[in-house]
């Protein structure tokens, strides 16, 4: 019997594990301290009304024989029709016109992101920005496929551009990005979308933190972008969208349109999908049902404004002290350079011992983090205000 020796291949990624362990040792060490986390990278308002009441409602189905539901309905890989044409819906206002089959509820982003490859051939090459979230390169290291990197860095605002030299068959987009917070706009992604039409590659977009865009001029959907339906799939989650981290609720795009190798990538998916996944819960799809409502959209914009509301203290705080950083603007993540040409680690010691604020070292992102840092915008009004007051005072 021989096991998949890939997994020998995987770095071991001690950097949340390492965060915990610092701050709780420092934690005991002064007991008198308030420690904020500027780290959170959940969130942390609670389910919008609307939501908890479908959900409720959802429960009450099931407690009636009239009205019980088992597996989901067989014809949209188990999604049911009132939340596919939410998200149609949804997609319409952005300008998108998407057919039902094209659709898949998922028990979000993170399953369907490393399920995908399942319709990939260990073969091919993917391309991985760096630094960026960090399933996307252990999932590929999995299968044992070559990675490549797209180097983001300080020159290109963390924003990479393809490189006609490179060549690659699956290419990784995050916008915006974590961690970098930084989103590419319509040109930018065209440039992506012209660049796997004529390379054959497939774009796996994702879009978990595309409700944080505000500017006009960037796309919430790469579907937005001419071309897109003949070379990329897209990866959503009502995780950020609408606080169902625990929930658990997603859904992925995969245009009808879509073909590589002879098949149609649509087809393929369905299959996947009806032969390992039984579908996301009935509870968890009638609570999305609820998220892109008039009254949900109304009321997870609250929260999302309260998240914006800390990006933009955390913002003001940088540009005052000089420091350059991206994201913060379409995203709950702020990505600083480490000041006084310290390193990650250097500078999360600094913070959590002279400010006793937590971050998250940049180079636990990819080796281009190296000296970068983390913020988020996660945590309470309150305490992004005296952080940032914090560090006003320690790096001024
Ligand atoms: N994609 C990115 C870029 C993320 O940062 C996360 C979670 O932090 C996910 C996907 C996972 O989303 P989900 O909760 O839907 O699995």
């Amino acid at each position: 019997m021989k096991i998949n020796e890939n997994f020998f291949n995987l770095s071991e990624n001690y950097l949340f594990s390492t965060v915990g362990a610092k701050v709780s040792a420092y934690q005991k060490a002064h007991p008198e301290k308030k420690v904020i986390k500027l780290s959170i990278g959940d969130v942390t308002c609670p389910l919008a009304p609307s939501v908890i009441a479908a959900m409720h409602r959802a429960v009450d189905d099931l407690a009636r024989a009239e009205t019980f539901k088992g597996y989901g309905p067989d014809r949209y890989c188990y999604g049911y029709d009132v939340l596919i044409d939410s998200i149609k819906g949804s997609y319409a206002r952005k300008g998108v016109a998407l057919s039902s089959d094209e659709i898949f509820i998922s028990d979000g982003a993170k399953s369907d992101l490393g399920n995908l490859l399942d319709l990939f051939s260990a073969d091919n090459t993917a391309l991985i920005p760096d630094p960026v979230y960090p399933v996307y390169v252990d999932t590929n290291v999995m299968a044992g496929r070559k990675v490549v990197f797209a180097n983001a860095n300080e020159g290109n605002m963390f924003l990479p551009m393809p490189d006609e030299k490179v060549q690659s068959d699956i290419i990784y987009i995050c916008s915006p990005n974590n961690p970098t917070g930084a989103a590419y706009d319509r040109v930018q992604l065209k440039a992506w979308v012209d660049h796997a039409i004529r390379h054959g590659a497939i774009i796996l977009y994702d879009a978990a933190y595309e409700y944080f865009i505000t500017d006009p001029a960037l796309p919430r959907s790469i579907f937005e972008i001419e071309g897109a339906r003949e070379c990329a799939i897209e990866i959503c989650s009502y995780s950020k969208t609408a606080g169902f981290t625990g929930v658990r609720c997603g859904y992925t795009v995969v245009p009808n349109t879509l073909k590589r190798g002879g098949a149609l990538l649509n087809r393929l998916w369905a299959r996947r999908q009806s032969t390992k996944f039984n579908g996301a819960s009935y509870i968890a799809q009638m609570g999305a049902a609820a998220v892109f409502t008039e009254e949900g959209e109304r009321e997870i914009a609250v929260n999302i404004d309260r998240y914006r509301g800390n990006a933009k203290r955390i913002s003001e705080c940088l540009e005052g002290l000089g420091i350059w950083f991206t994201g913060g603007k379409n995203s709950p993540y702020l990505w600083m350079k480490c000041p006084r040409g310290m390193k990650s680690w250097e500078f999360f010691d600094h913070l959590l011992e002279r400010a006793n604020v937590v971050g998250t070292p940049g180079s636990g992102f990819g080796k281009n983090g190296e000296g970068f840092f983390r913020l988020t915008a996660f945590g309470t009004p309150e305490n992004t205000r005296e952080a940032c007051q914090r560090l006003g005072e320690i790096l001024k």
